[in-house]
């Protein structure tokens, strides 16, 4: 069996295709969506998801999240005092989502589809590979996720030529794509995006919201709340309520004080207006480097957690001049998309090679100066290869001294999309030497090659002789070697995880530990008592007495905390 896995930055989801149709995995809580955070314990142990979660708070420094932004770079994160590479969090998480499956399934899996956003260089995507070897896994096939939130949507059943803009907006990314289906080929014509915005930046703008209505709290005060980490669980929770309901009550333990108010939808709009805006210009990039208009355009289709808002609807609604596609739950549509592919794969029908075209998600270029009428600019980005040109790709640039014999030019390679030069990734430099001639009358010749594989070759020819002078850059610099990957498998191999089938009770002690550590007085006299009573029947070690002992503890702490879960 073939798995289709959606490793988000937030949350991660896992299926595979059975019946004619995509199916996803509960973990131990009964949720499809896995946070993915690890955290480690004092004895050494791991732990995923939900629990890991709870501990985010009361145990930061043993505990990691949002690690998808840093795969493909050489950053570690600490955990105690143990480092971990981006990929062998994330193998965690999979490993995790692996054994849920293998749970459901009876049987062992180790192969899977494992989706990536569209932009992910090859650097991000081999990090991605990697992490799915330390976690036991054979990864058939990277998939981008707006294709998968495609094939969740029958894009591949679709017989005419057909374009989709997928709008993805998480926890921390906001991605924009423009797919074009042809006769079984999806092109991701673009992709475009905000790498830091998502359903995070609206719980930030509750949560200021909230210290600022609520009455009775001076400006100090507001300060050292926002500090706190205790309004975040009451913001989230409220950013939820308001996408069922047109208001909702925030409230919660601040020095011992209740701080309660009301917030309203409109309110909370009004105060996300700016997040909103800035979800128009990576909109407008993708359309317009797909060079495809908005009335051109067969589907709108929303995934992504923080779609579920009804701004966000609406804005869409308004910008695109239809009611986009919604039907399948936005938090799944990527697995289930992963899990038709897996599906696809598994059956080798034809559409198992939905070719996908890759495209280069940045540009790259030289720093040059420009002559603008007598004065010299120095510091101009010059694009050599702009972004979204589909891959492998070959461009020239030509370019002239600037001053009367001059003996050189510097090449300064650089990546992004700013203005200025400087303002963009240096990526290497090359010199080159050229002909005494009068200013502007040697000229070069900047050939930049781009392969598939992520390498790009840079070549200068300097015109009158005809010279070459070469340089190569490996975009992937970063990725672990055989040799390193052998001994993160080492490593990851006598850590300890904790055991699946204790999880249940150990969110529960979490949950509580956590409620503590924001509460006072008789709230945490009471939470005292729970947890001794729990623990109690814990070591009892019987199966009868625990489940029990289970619901009233869960009971008892839902009566102080909300039922809600993230
Ligand atoms: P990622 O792709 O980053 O892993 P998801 O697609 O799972 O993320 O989206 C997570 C985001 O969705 C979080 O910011 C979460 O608060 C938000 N979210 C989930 N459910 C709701 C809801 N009912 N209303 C508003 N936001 C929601
Ligand atoms: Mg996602």
């Amino acid at each position: 069996m073939i798995v289709g896995i959606d490793l988000g930055t937030t949350n991660s989801l896992i299926g595979f295709f059975q019946d004619g149709q995509p199916q996803l995995v509960r973990n131990v809580h009964g949720d499809f969506s896995t946070p993915s955070v690890v955290s480690l314990d004092d004895e050494g142990r791991t732990l995923v998801g939900l629990t890991a979660r709870e501990r985010a708070s009361t145990h930061p420094g043993r505990t990691a999240q949002g690690f998808k932004r840093w795969m493909g770079t050489d950053r570690t994160l600490r955990l105690g005092t143990r480092d971990f590479r981006p990929e062998e969090l994330s193998a965690l998480v999979l490993q995790s989502l692996k054994a849920d499956a293998e749970a459901l399934l009876g049987e062992p899996v180790t192969e899977a589809v494992i989706t990536v956003p569209a932009y992910f260089n090859e650097a991000q995507r081999r990090a991605t590979r990697t992490a799915g070897e330390l976690a036991g896994l054979t990864v058939e096939r990277l998939l981008n996720e707006p294709t998968a939130a495609g094939l969740a949507y029958g894009l591949q059943e679709r017989s005419e030529h057909s374009s989709f803009l997928i709008f993805d907006l998480g926890g921390g990314t906001f991605d924009v794509s423009v797919l074009e289906y042809f006769e079984g080929v999806v092109e991701v014509r673009a992709s475009a995006g905000d790498t830091r915005l998502g359903g995070e930046d609206f719980v930030q703008s509750l949560g200021r919201l909230f210290v600022e209505r609520c009455d009775g709290l001076a400006p100090a005060e507001r300060e050292a709340l926002l500090q706190g980490g205790a309004w975040w669980r009451a913001a989230e929770q409220a950013k939820r309520d308001l996408s069922d309901a047109d208001r909702a009550a925030m409230a919660l333990v601040h020095q011992g004080r209740r701080i309660e108010c009301t917030i309203t939808r409109a309110d909370f709009e009004a105060a996300s207006a700016e997040l909103l805006q800035r979800l128009r210009r990576p909109i407008e990039r993708a359309l317009y480097d797909a060079k495809i208009d908005v009335a051109s355009l067969d589907e709108v289709v929303l995934v992504g957690g923080a779609t579920r808002m009804p701004m966000i609807r609406q804005l869409t609604t308004r910008l695109f001049q239809r009611l986009p596609l919604r039907t399948i739950d936005p938090d799944l549509a990527i697995a289930q998309g992963a899990a038709v592919q897996a599906g696809l794969k598994a059956r080798d029908a034809a559409l198992a090679e939905v070719v996908l075209t890759d495209v280069m998600p940045y540009s790259l270029g030289i720093v040059a100066s420009q002559q603008v009428g007598d004065a010299l600019v120095a510091d101009r980005f010059s694009p050599i290869i702009e972004r979204n040109t589909p891959v492998p790709v070959s461009r020239i640039g030509v370019y002239s001294t600037v001053v009367d014999n001059q003996k050189s030019i510097r090449i300064d390679i650089r990546q992004g999309e700013s203005p200025l030069g400087s303002e963009n990734l240096a990526l290497g430099v090359l010199d080159v030497e050229m002909p005494p001639r009068r200013a502007g009358e040697a000229t070069l010749e900047v050939r930049f090659t781009y392969d598939a594989n992520g390498l790009l070759d840079v070549d200068a020819r300097e015109t009158t002789s005809g010279r070459i002078t070469n340089t190569l850059i490996h975009n992937t610099s970063t990725q672990m070697d055989a040799a390193a990957i052998a001994s993160a498998l080492e490593r990851l191999a006598l850590l300890k995880r904790h055991p699946r089938d204790e999880e249940e009770n150990r969110y529960l002690l979490e949950r509580a530990k956590r409620l503590y550590e924001d509460r006072l007085g008789e709230e945490r006299t009471a939470l005292q008592a729970w947890m001794a009573q729990f623990e109690a029947a814990l070591n009892t070690q019987d199966a009868r007495t625990v489940r029990t002992a289970r619901q009233e503890f869960r009971q008892a702490l839902d009566s102080i905390d909300s039922g809600f879960r993230f």
